[in-house]
């Protein structure tokens, strides 16, 4: 191990941690961290970067001493996962559990884990009676070893009925608020345990970085330090102070790592990523996530630079156990031992894919449908192929991983914990995550809000159901099936509007499906029709996850620009709602639209949500975290190079739509009087650089504004970007109320990683941007 490495990264985030927000100077009205008005990016990762009890050191003596009295089948059926499907007959809600295949899974081979639903979102009382016989079925083993089941609780209590379901991962990074991200994982954390299920496959903290990648939803959006702060509030969220709690959950990083950056935007498909880039873009996240104590993390399905995830022990083993310290439970996706031979032909056969998998650092196997890999591994260790030593560190840290979640005691714990599905308290949280998301990308002569006494046409495929309002991982794994949805209780974009302003103010008519045309003429009539004031055209995506969610095409359908353009034709305001998991080119009507709201996935609450924002009960407060493209060929990301978009005759390739982080209010900030100074340390090294801006809500409503701090280095040995996001506050500013926000900088914030791989600073002169003010400091 690289131990001066492991040091290196525990000072980077130590240090990371240490730049601390000071006090607001000569402010008005202080806006403390502490207070509901203002949460800081910075004071955030400080103060919840406690990993959760109880140490693995806690239940070392009782690991070892069982794991001194298994047998090598044992051993390998421990790090064996099996889908549910393999013990269960029937489908969607009449699955049963089959006691034959129960009794192969768990006493035969000994399957150390069971994943997944089969295939519709199961009511408590089904789920707590597959848990109970399959840790029965456990329990009447030798050993008693309790099964570990893992479910993937993507944007809340994806399967089980009548959980909370949360915006998309996505969307709460629009929301700039890592509060509301605590909050829906540790509601998220207490369903899911609630059903029986301890382990939740989530967060995702691949950084989404290309557009067209059908899981970009899942992500935190483009920017390494915005996914780092949202993706450390998932995990404390779901894991708590401690993960035996009743009310908490393991959680698993995924997919380690360079997954969300496919050539193609294919999911699954290849990657070509230089390790400086990796180490710059997509690996602080996991190294952050890590320190904040996750306990689990799932490999990356595809390949860098030719290499699959699965077979990466560079990536595995000296990456992530050497230099980030990571302790737990490697788990390999959806069959991808397997895949090594079908998909990424690297071997020939399922045996060397197994041995090379294990040799690199795969502690369990989601296998999932079959018992291949539990033989062939007991095969090579047999025949001295694989070391049993290796066998024993895996089965040591899923061991392990089942002490903290405190299942030797109970393996059912936290289904019989007080905890409530949807509580008014739940639905209200993941409405306030919602309304803090939408972004307001445009607003033409202050169009929105609509008054409440305005008559609209409410129009486009989107505008009718839960489905686009959710996306995949919603009852079912795509999340299109709308017999899975709840039939009341939940408002579509429709109703909430109906709700909002009656009825008879409201008509319907919904012109397109996502890409056929069904009732356009219908829409222009009604659209010209004298008691229409206003047109709401709901745009965007249906559901998809994963591979079925490929598209050769970012451009929005033909039939969905044709039905806005016709809107458009009427000569009424028209206002554009989008739900959608990625950005869909909009370029032939955004400029005749005159407003544009980008709602993302907002899930079950978004349509009460989007209708508080359209109608002004909320002032919207969202941010891009994604760049908007304009053309399908221009995928820049804002943290590109000069020669991507500033530099003389390449200034006109970066032309997005919107740019990240941008997003408007029904009020006005003014920022005024940036200044930057080095505040003295102890030792040289020691010094911070002090950011003082000035931000004044300058409209006639109360409003929060995210303070966006961009910082990047002149001149470095690494082409430096034109700009990197390096704090962030959200904060609550009344009419006419100004303040000064003061955000300290520590030196590993001008940090990059160099040609060598190495983060290193360089001195030079930096520029640092809020608000678009910009100020030069120099780094000696
Ligand atoms: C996905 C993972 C998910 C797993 C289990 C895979 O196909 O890539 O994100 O956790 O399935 O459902």
């Amino acid at each position: 191990m690289t131990k001066p490495r492991l040091v290196l990264y525990i000072i980077v985030i130590a240090a990371l941690l240490a730049g601390e927000r000071t006090l607001p100077l000569a402010a008005d009205r202080v806006a403390s961290p502490a207070s509901e008005d203002a949460v800081d990016s910075q004071a955030f990762l400080r103060s919840h970067m406690t990993p959760a009890g109880p140490p693995a050191s806690a239940s070392a003596a009782a690991v070892e001493k069982l794991l001194a009295q298994m047998n090598l089948k044992e051993k390998v059926g421990q790090m064996t996962q099996l889908t549910i499907e393999t013990i269960v007959d029937g489908k969607d809600q009449d699955i049963h559990l089959n006691p034959e295949k129960l009794h192969k899974a768990i006493a035969e081979y000994g399957a150390g884990s069971i994943l997944n639903v089969y295939d519709q979102a199961l009511p408590l009382e089904k789920w707590h009676e597959i848990q109970r016989a399959i840790q029965a079925e456990a329990k009447s083993t030798r050993l008693q070893i309790p099964v570990l089941y893992g479910i993937d609780s993507i944007h809340g209590t994806t399967y089980v009925e009548g959980g909370t379901l949360f915006p998309q991962p996505l969307a709460m990074a629009a929301t700039w608020n890592p509060e509301l991200m605590l909050r829906g994982s540790q509601i998220s954390a207490a369903e899911t345990r609630k059903a029986g299920i301890p382990w939740a496959f989530s967060p995702v903290l691949d950084v989404g970085r290309q557009p067209l990648w059908p899981r970009l939803y899942e992500t935190f959006g483009e920017d390494t330090y915005l996914a780092t702060v949202m993706g450390v509030a998932a995990v404390r969220g779901y894991e708590g102070d401690d993960i035996s709690s009743p009310t908490h959950v393991s959680s698993s990083l995924k997919h380690y790592i360079g997954y969300s950056y496919p050539t193609t935007g294919g999911d699954r498909s290849p990657a070509l990523i230089p390790e400086s880039t990796l180490r710059e873009y997509f690996l602080p996240t996991f190294a952050a996530a890590i320190q904040a104590g996750a306990h689990t993390v799932m490999v990356n399905s595809a390949e860098v630079n030719g290499i699959p995830g699965h077979v990466n022990g560079y990536l595995l083993k000296t990456v992530l156990r050497d230099e980030l310290g990571f302790q737990g439970v490697v788990v390999s996706d959806w069959q991808d031992i397997e895949r090594l031979v079908t998909a990424h032909h690297i071997v020939a056969t399922e045996k060397e894919a197994t041995r090379l998998a294990i040799l690199a650092g795969i502690d369990m196997s989601m296998v999932p449908l079959d018992y291949r890999f539990s033989d062939l591994l007991l095969e090579l260790v047999q025949e001295g192929q694989v070391p049993e030593a290796r066998i024993n560190e895996a089965v040591r840290r899923i061991l392990t991983l089942k002490y903290q979640l405190g299942l030797f005691s109970d393996p059912l714990r936290g289904s019989e914990a007080s905890t409530k599905l949807a509580t008014p308290e739940s639905r209200r949280a993941s409405l306030t995550a919602a309304q803090e998301s939408i972004t307001l990308l445009k607003n033409e002569n202050r169009t929105l809000p609509l008054a409440k006494s305005a008559r609209v046409l409410v129009t486009g495929p989107d505008a009718g159901s839960l489905i686009p309002l959710n996306n995949g991982w919603s009852y079912t794994w795509q999340g299109n099936k709308a017999s899975a949805y709840p039939t009341q209780g939940y408002a579509t974009i429709v109703d909430a509007i109906r709700q909002k302003i009656g009825a008879d103010h409201v008509t319907y008519v919904p012109g397109a499906s996502y890409d056929k045309e069904t009732d356009i003429a219908q829409a222009t009539e009604a659209a010209t029709a004298a008691n229409v004031d206003a047109i709401v055209v709901c745009l965007g995506e249906w559901a998809y996850a994963e591979t079925p969610g490929n598209i050769a095409d970012l451009a929005l359908p033909d039939a969905q620009i044709h039905l806005a353009q016709k809107m458009i034709e009427s000569g009424k305001p028209v206002i554009l709602v989008l739900t959608e998991g990625r950005p869909r080119l909009i370029r032939p009507i955004a400029d005749s639209t005159r407003a544009i709201v980008m709602a993302y996935n907002p899930g079950n609450e978004g349509g009460q949500a989007i209708a508080d924002i359209l109608f002004g009960d909320v002032n919207p407060s969202g941010k891009l975290p994604i760049t908007y493209p304009r053309y399908a060929n221009m995928l820049f990301t804002y943290d590109h190079k000069a020669l991507e978009g500033d530099y003389e005759e390449n200034a006109a390739l970066f032309a997005p739509q919107f740019e990240f982080g941008y997003g408007l209010s029904y009020t006005n900030f003014a920022y005024s009087d940036l200044q930057v100074m080095m505040t003295p340390g102890v030792t040289s090294g020691d010094q911070r650089i002090q950011v003082e801006v000035t931000v004044k809500n300058t409209g006639d409503r109360a409003g929060k504004e995210v303070l966006e701090l961009f910082a990047d280095e002149q001149a470095a040995s690494i082409a430096p970007p034109l700009k990197r996001l390096k704090r962030f506050a959200k904060i609550l500013l009344q009419p006419g109320e100004s303040t000064r926000y003061v955000f300290s900088l520590h030196k590993e914030d001008l940090s990059f990683i160099n040609a060598e791989n190495k983060s290193v600073i360089e001195p030079g002169l930096f520029d640092v941007q809020i608000g678009g003010l910009k100020q030069t400091f120099a780094w000696k």
